[in-house]
Parts: C-alpha cells; sequence; structure tokens
C-alpha cells in the first residue's frame, strides 16, 4: 500500500455519493479515509482506503482520526438529508447537520486542516425565482434540511474570512445513477427518489411508482428536475479539492447537467430502458417541491474545467438499473 499519498478524510464515505467520490479519489494521486456512523450508509460501500466507524457528535472520535490519519483536507458528506423526516423531525437534524459539522470544523482548526469541500444542495434555494438557477440567487430554503445546509455554508464563509478556511459548498440538483463498473450504487431505506423507485417496480419488488402532482405549470404538469450522474458529481469533487489546494478562499458550485426532465420523461426513459412496463398511479402534489429545478452549471464547467459525461437521462438510467439487477442477484453482499 502506498501510504505516502495524501489522505483525504472523507465523512459520510459510506454513503451514496460519498463512496462514489472514495472511488474517483483512490483513482487520482489520494488516499481516502472515511469516518461515517453507518446510520444511512453501507459497510460494503467502504471499498476504497481506511473505514472508521464515527459519529460526527463525538469530537473525540474526529480528533482521533485527525491525529491517526493526518488527512490535507475534508469532504464533508456525513448528514441526514430526507426533506420530510426534517419537518417532522428538526431537532435531529439541526443537531446533526449543524452541530456535527462545527465538530467536524473545529477539530479541523484543532489540526490545522484548511481545506473542506462540502456536500450542499439546491434546496437552499428554495422556490427558484429565476430558471436556470445561477449561484448568485437568493437563498430560501423552504425546509430544515434546506436550511441546515444554508447555515453550514454560511459558517463555511465566515471561517474563510475569520480563520482562513479554504472550503467550497457544492449544490447538488437530483443525484442518480451508478458506477458503471458496477462496485457500488444507491441503496436508500426507505427509498424515496424516483429513479431507483422506477426501476424497483421494473424489477418486481413493488408494486407502481405514484406520480406526486400532474398540475404543476410544466409542460405535462409534472415537475421537471435536473439528474445528474453521480460519478460526475464524484468528479466534481476531485476538482474542486484540487482547486483548494492550489489557493482557493471561499468558492460555489452549483452541480447539474443544466437541463430538465419531467416525471413523466423520466417514467418513459425508465419503460425504454428496462423494456418493462412500469405501471404507474397519479397521486397528490408532495408538500415543498417547486414545478423546475434546473442547474446554471456555468460556473462549475468554466472554474473547474468539469466536464460531465452523462448529457442525457438513459444512460443514466441504465447505469442504475444495471446496479439493481447485480444487487439483487448478489443480496448476500449487500445485506449490511
Ligand atoms: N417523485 C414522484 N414519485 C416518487 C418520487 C418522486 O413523482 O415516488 C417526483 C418528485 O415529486 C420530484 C421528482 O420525482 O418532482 C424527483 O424526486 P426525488 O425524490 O427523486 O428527488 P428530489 O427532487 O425530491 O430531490
Amino acid at each position: 500500500m502506498s501510504d505516502s499519498k495524501p489522505v483525504v478524510l472523507v465523512t459520510g464515505g459510506a454513503g451514496y455519493i460519498g463512496s462514489h467520490t472514495c472511488k474517483t479519489l483512490k483513482r487520482a494521486r489520494y488516499r481516502p479515509v472515511v469516518l461515517d456512523n453507518l446510520s444511512t450508509g453501507h459497510r460494503w460501500a467502504v471499498k476504497w482506503g481506511t473505514f472508521v466507524k464515527g459519529d460526527l457528535l463525538m469530537p473525540e472520535v474526529i480528533d482521533r482520526v485527525m491525529i491517526e490519519h493526518q488527512p490535507i483536507a475534508v469532504i464533508h458528506f456525513a448528514a441526514l438529508a430526507y426533506v420530510g423526516e426534517s419537518v417532522r423531525d428538526p431537532q435531529r437534524y439541526y443537531r446533526n447537520n449543524v452541530v456535527g459539522t462545527l465538530n467536524l470544523l473545529d477539530s479541523m482548526r484543532r489540526h490545522k486542516v484548511d481545506k473542506m469541500v462540502f456536500s450542499s444542495t439546491c434546496a437552499t434555494y428554495g422556490e427558484p425565482r429565476l430558471i436556470p438557477i445561477p449561484e448568485a440567487h437568493p437563498q430560501f430554503p423552504i425546509n430544515p434540511y434546506g436550511r441546515t445546509k444554508l447555515v453550514v455554508e454560511q459558517a463555511l464563509r465566515d471561517y474563510g474570512s475569520a480563520y482562513g478556511l479554504k472550503s467550497a459548498s457544492l449544490r447538488y440538483f437530483n443525484a442518480a445513477g451508478a458506477d458503471p463498473q458496477g462496485d457500488i450504487g444507491e441503496l436508500h431505506e426507505p427509498e424515496t427518489h424516483l429513479i431507483p423507485r422506477l426501476l424497483e417496480v421494473a424489477a418486481g419488488l413493488r408494486e407502481n411508482v405514484t406520480v406526486f402532482g400532474q398540475d404543476y405549470d410544466t409542460e405535462d404538469g409534472t415537475c421537471i428536475r435536473d439528474y445528474i450522474h453521480v460519478n460526475d458529481l464524484a468528479q466534481a469533487h476531485l476538482l474542486a479539492l484540487e482547486t483548494l489546494d492550489g489557493g482557493g478562499g471561499t468558492q460555489t458550485y452549483n452541480l447539474g447537467m443544466g437541463r430538465g426532465y419531467s416525471v413523466r420523461q423520466v417514467i418513459d426513459a425508465a419503460r425504454k430502458v428496462t423494456g418493462k412496463e412500469i405501471p404507474v398511479v397519479d397521486g397528490a402534489a408532495r408538500p415543498g417541491d417547486p414545478p423546475k429545478l434546473i442547474a446554471d452549471a456555468t460556473r462549475a464547467r468554466n472554474r473547474l474545467r468539469w466536464e460531465p459525461e452523462y448529457l442525457e437521462i438513459e444512460p443514466l438510467i441504465e447505469t442504475a438499473w444495471q446496479w439493481l439487477q447485480h444487487r439483487l442477484k448478489h443480496k448476500e453482499k449487500y445485506a449490511d
């Protein structure tokens, strides 16, 4: 094992986007060290680098990792990320997402680690006033989840001015797809996202999918979202890290493809990819779902030289479909 590679601490590295990012880091010039409490992540998803089980609400655990592994930077994914749950139980969200991050930042200061790439979200914008959404768009999140992410973005900016922290907040649009080599993929319990739900129906695990709302002010009446492949997201984390390495300040980037698909278009694409009928039923709109979310990701393309690969939705769904079939065939490997 080459221990001379610079270590990057990846909190939440056992989760969906975190695990794909670890693979990307490992293939570049880094050694990921994953810190994850496995509340939603999976031990099997940590395949690249060292695993430490621990929680950001335990500062002594973070300090121990810093001392033992001496990371040069932190990529911070660990957070709770269910909008509905955040409305019902905001205390857990503020404690995990805000207090946990402050503990991490304190430890970084104690151990002189001055670079962080942070998992933020387009949910920090709230109801968009402008499409595509640029980074300068006003941020008025409409649920506690989005507000916890915005608080952290603001803390990073303040820590940048006062303590010289270099940070990049990456505002994700709709992450989807799976590693095309089949090493890892999405597995949420409960599964709330559209694409994996559609594929679960195609695989016979679920009877149908409910379309949330048909009367939106869009062409076919269903919500439009900007779906981005998880490996394209992972690549942007690597590029953001390298930008901080070479200079820095406080940066924010939208990560989306700059184009949208309606729920009905995603359903059609999933039917085409799987060759299955995928029954759907019409249901009520989900509270807090804006009609249209599309990124203006020009900044990431220009400043990070980010070149996402998955421009169309079908190849993206194909990777998720391959992964689900693989996971069902090898259930024993993905039991934890
Ligand atoms: N959606 C749906 N049925 C579902 C899950 C999602 O109609 O079972 C819709 C949802 O209202 C949104 C889009 O699909 O417009 C994407 O939802 P998802 O939960 O995948 O991501 P989000 O946009 O909430 O982050």
